[in-house]
């Protein structure tokens, strides 16, 4: 692996994106930035730009409106990229499944790698599933070992 590449497995950046839940499970990831959980402390940074993340990390159930955005996002994330589900919301559509507005879960629309389960997802799961999303991405890199999703 690269200087690059593993300066960016080591440094991972993070855009987040809640498709339309209750923003409980986005409370949760604002909470690993505090200085409680300070995922800083690892490399790990939350931006804004698609176009400079390694990661994303997706909250709440896939809506009709919220759809074109998250493929959006996911296309101007360069490869090789990893998209974690944060909730259970994220990983079936939750306690919105049956709404009229809703799809269901993040991989209705693009491919998940890591799934992390709650409601809300609880700091330590989150950062659990950071962890995953790392050797996913290093895996990627590496040797370009495909992975299903669904591993947690
Ligand atoms: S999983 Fe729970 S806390 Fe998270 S967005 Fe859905 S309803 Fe809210």
């Amino acid at each position: 692996m690269g200087f690059l590449a593993r300066a960016r497995v080591k440094s991972p950046w993070i855009l987040h994106y809640c498709t339309g839940g209750c923003n409980g499970c986005d409370i949760e990831i604002l909470a690993c930035l505090t200085p409680l959980y300070d995922v800083e402390r690892f490399g790990i940074l939350n931006i804004g730009n698609p176009k400079h993340a390694d990661i994303l990390m997706i909250t709440g159930p896939v809506n009709w409106r919220s759809r074109h955005v998250l493929r959006n996002l996911y296309e101007q994330t360069p490869d090789p990229k990893v998209v974690i589900a944060i909730g259970v919301c994220a990983a079936t559509g939750g306690v919105f499944h049956n709404c009229y507005n809703v799809l269901g879960g993040v991989d209705k629309v693009v491919p998940v790698d890591v799934y992390v389960r709650g409601c809300a997802a609880r700091p330590e799961a989150i950062i659990d599933g950071v962890v995953m999303a790392l050797q996913k991405l290093e895996a990627k890199k590496s040797g370009g070992v495909s992975y299903a999703a669904g591993a947690r």
